[in-house]
């Protein structure tokens, strides 16, 4: 299709996305053109991003080491803090290594395509992020995609085509970025054994909100020993930049040798290095921030239902589903009259028919601004 055809017929169906600059962001309050809303779409989850002990991390770092690694890992853009943030996240995810990569993006898309190739198959939760189905398309593996969270059409195709293939791959965010639900990682874990597979998770939005020491889904459940594959992110939760891998040393050092991503591609700047280190360092100093953010969000997932609004879900993303487009882009743009930042999630992100406003909440969202919104929501609906 010819660009402008693309364009147009994009903008009349009310699909034309466009960048939208804020001139200021900070807490939960973002501003455009001088207007200030109260920020509904934002992944800082944690309230990190301006946390004073971040802040002050990276410019001691931007102080000692400039702003520029200056080189990727393998040639001289190799600090000892990017090994000590690696030894930190191992830890942290009780795994023997961790990698770190410059985002989440191109952590999957170089991790699946070095580990996997033609000979092999993926199955991957038809919901997945789409760095994930990037990584799969990369690696050449047939890729199966099963039902969002249905192991039972999981086991069917594994049943089916697991035996055609050298090696095989079950993948799953673990806590869902659009859905804002949780995968059943103890029958993906079953599976993975009875079907002689490997397990890859993403834990983007669960790293620092969910386990005792908030390092993920995978902590929670206690499954650490049965992933093979821990994936997730610096730059949502633990509010800076970056990703890592967490598994076995010996994958750490194949990645080292094989990755793409990793190896043609600077080193992360020594201040968001830093920024990483001090947030793993504030994920176990104030526990309380993700213990409040759950409970605001069972508030608030709670008080939308008895509003008659159908919510997905059971984390800090609260999906509102509207459903068709147009209803989804109006209500938008009511919130924003009235002082919300809360962006609709369209196709193709999310099937047609399902459109709907992502609530993410932060540290930053209190009882009052949570009670305001409840009514006005309701309000603007009617
Ligand atoms: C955001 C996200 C990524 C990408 O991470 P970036 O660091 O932003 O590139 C990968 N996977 C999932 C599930 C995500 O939500």
């Amino acid at each position: 299709m010819v660009i402008k055809d693309f364009l147009r017929q994009r903008k009349e169906e009310g699909l034309l996305r466009q960048l939208c600059p804020a001139s200021a962001r900070r807490g939960c309050v973002i501003s455009f053109n001088g207007k200030k809303f109260i920020d509904f779409s934002s992944n800082d989850y944690l309230g990190f991003s301006c946390h004073p002990r971040l802040i002050e991390a990276g410019k001691k770092a931007l102080d000692e080491f400039g702003a520029s690694s200056s080189a990727s890992r393998l040639l001289s853009g190799d600090l000892l803090i990017h090994h000590q943030l690696e030894e930190k996240t191992a830890h942290f995810k009780r795994k023997e290594a961790a990698l770190v990569f410059n985002t989440g993006y191109q952590a999957n898309v170089g991790i699946i395509s070095a580990l996997y190739g033609k000979s092999d198959c993926i199955f991957s939760d038809r919901l997945c992020h789409a760095s994930i189905i990037d990584g799969i398309f990369l690696s050449g593996a047939k890729h199966f995609r099963y039902r969002h969270n249905d192991s039972s059409h999981l086991e069917l195709l594994l049943k089916k085509e697991r035996g055609k293939f050298k090696r095989a791959l079950i993948i799953t965010e673990t806590i869902f970025s659009m859905d804002g639900d949780r995968a059943l990682l103890g029958e993906l874990a079953c599976l993975k054994e009875k079907y002689d597979c490997q397990l890859m998770v993403d834990e983007a939005h669960a790293t620092g909100i969910f386990g005792e020491n908030g390092s993920g889904v995978v902590e929670e459940e206690g499954v650490e020993k049965k992933v093979d594959f821990i994936m997730g992110t610096f730059s949502k939760a633990l509010g800076s930049f970056g990703a890592y891998l967490a598994a076995s040393k010996k994958v750490k050092e194949y990645l080292v040798n094989t990755c793409r991503s990793f190896i043609y591609s600077t080193a992360l700047p020594p201040p968001v290095i830093a920024c990483n280190l001090a947030a793993l360092d504030l994920v176990g100093k104030e526990p309380w921030r993700r213990k409040s953010l759950l409970g605001c969000a069972a508030y608030l997932r709670d008080a939308l239902g008895k509003k008659g609004f159908q919510i997905k879900g059971c984390s800090q993303i609260i999906p509102v589903i509207i459903g068709e487009n147009p209803r989804a882009v109006k209500l938008t743009e009511s919130l924003q009259e009235q002082g919300y930042w809360i962006l609709p999630i369209r196709p193709p992100t999310v099937p047609r028919g399902q459109s709907r406003l992502r609530i993410s909440l932060n540290y930053f969202h209190d009882q009052e601004i949570l009670n305001r919104f409840i009514e006005v929501i309701a309000n603007v609906r009617d």
